[in-house]
């Protein structure tokens, strides 16, 4: 066997696309036949995505007006019109097209779970499911029927609670959202769901459940691409933006730097592989990396630092490129250096 994917998720459906077009010998492992797992359903979408989204009919509505809480108040309001890059997926489909086109290109899949079995390429694209739980938080969402601009959305950043909530629209016609949240150290689902619903009877009045799933998510791993024999992609790769949760594009990013590196050179050659995912993933990885140390950063200060007061007063071409996941330390460095900022910053 050429190569073996564990995991058939959004990273892993992605590569087995992109690599069973080009004759390798392709074992993938999938327990699930349909994937299922909770999520936002929110993409950025680069140009490889947009295609691909197109490609499986799974565009569902482009958000282009946002609002950005902190604990509770408004900090930003944001319209991108149509320069916003944000898509709402239906992500079952897409990743159904996916799998079915590496399945007619001649990929094997085995309904199972991995158990370790090597080929001379490995990837571990496991999302969640790989890595250490102790590097993880629960994230739950709900599919509720209420009304609601499809083109708004709302972000509910908790500092304090190190998590955030969010609004997505969940249809084109204003009758669904996607809701949901997720906090450090909030384990327990029965608590994680009435926060959830309280905050929904808070924003929507009325609304009613329509379906409601869980699932954990890597906000602390390092990142690693190639570790003792295996090559990581996504979420088990550690490539989450843990500020915003978001782990669908790093998935699909890191899926098209990885094929992109194996199609460039001998399979047999992993140095050069890897030496090349690396390079392509260098902006990926400085996102991620960054993110998390924000995360941290404002989840460990917010005991010391009124860091609800400092957040919404931060200017808006800050949250325009929070929006747009293209915040860099630099633009820290800029706010650190704001007088305006630092003066309302410490609490008495
Ligand atoms: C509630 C919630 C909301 C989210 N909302 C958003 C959002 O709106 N936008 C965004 O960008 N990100 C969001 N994320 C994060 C995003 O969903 C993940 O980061 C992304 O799915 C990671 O993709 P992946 O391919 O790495 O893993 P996944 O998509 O999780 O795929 C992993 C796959 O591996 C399979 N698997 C698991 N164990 C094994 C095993 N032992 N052997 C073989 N296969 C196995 C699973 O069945 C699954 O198909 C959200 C996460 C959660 C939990």
């Amino acid at each position: 066997m050429d190569i073996i994917i564990a995991g058939l998720g959004v990273s892993g459906s992605t590569i087995a696309y992109k690599l069973s077009e080009k004759g390798f010998r392709i074992k993938a492992f999938e327990p699930l036949k349909r994937y299922n797992k909770a999520c936002g359903e929110q993409v950025t979408a680069t140009d490889d995505t947009l295609q691909l989204i197109k490609k499986s009919g799974s565009y569902v509505t482009r958000p282009k007006t946002f609002s950005i809480f902190v604990d509770g108040i408004l900090a930003s309001y944001i319209n991108l019109g149509g320069s916003s890059s944000w898509y709402i997926v239906n992500k079952g489909k897409l990743i159904e097209y996916l799998r079915n086109v590496a399945k007619s290109n001649g990929i094997t899949i085995k309904k199972e779970l991995w158990k370790g079995e090597k080929a001379t390429i490995t990837i571990d694209a496991r999302g969640p499911f790989s890595g250490n739980i102790k590097n993880k938080i629960l994230v739950k969402r709900y599919i509720m029927r209420t009304e609601w601009d499809p083109e708004h959305v709302v972000l509910d950043l908790r500092p304090r609670q190190g998590g955030l909530y969010w609004i997505f629209p969940s249809d084109d016609d204003g009758k669904k959202v996607n809701i949901g949240g997720g906090f450090i150290n909030i384990w327990d689902d029965k608590r994680l769901s009435s926060l959830i619903v309280e905050y929904a009877s808070k924003k929507l009045g009325s609304f009613e459940i329509i379906d409601a799933r869980a699932s954990p998510l890597d906000v602390f791993s390092n990142y690693r691409l190639y570790q003792n024999g295996v090559f990581y992609i996504g979420e088990s790769a550690g490539l989450v933006l843990s500020i915003s949760g978001e782990g669908n594009r790093p998935a699909i990013e890191s899926a098209i730097f990885l094929a992109e590196s194996i199609l460039k050179n001998d399979i047999n050659n992993i140095g050069k592989i890897n030496k090349e995912y690396l390079k392509l993933s260098k902006d990926i990885i400085d996102e991620s990396s960054f993110s998390r140390k924000l995360f941290s950063f404002t989840y460990r200060y917010s005991k010391t630092i009124d860091m609800a007061k400092l957040m919404t007063n931060l200017p808006k071409w800050f949250w325009e490129k929070y929006i747009l996941a293209k915040l860099k330390f630099g633009d820290i460095i800029k706010i650190a250096s704001n007088p305006y900022v630092i003066k309302g910053l410490i609490k008495p």
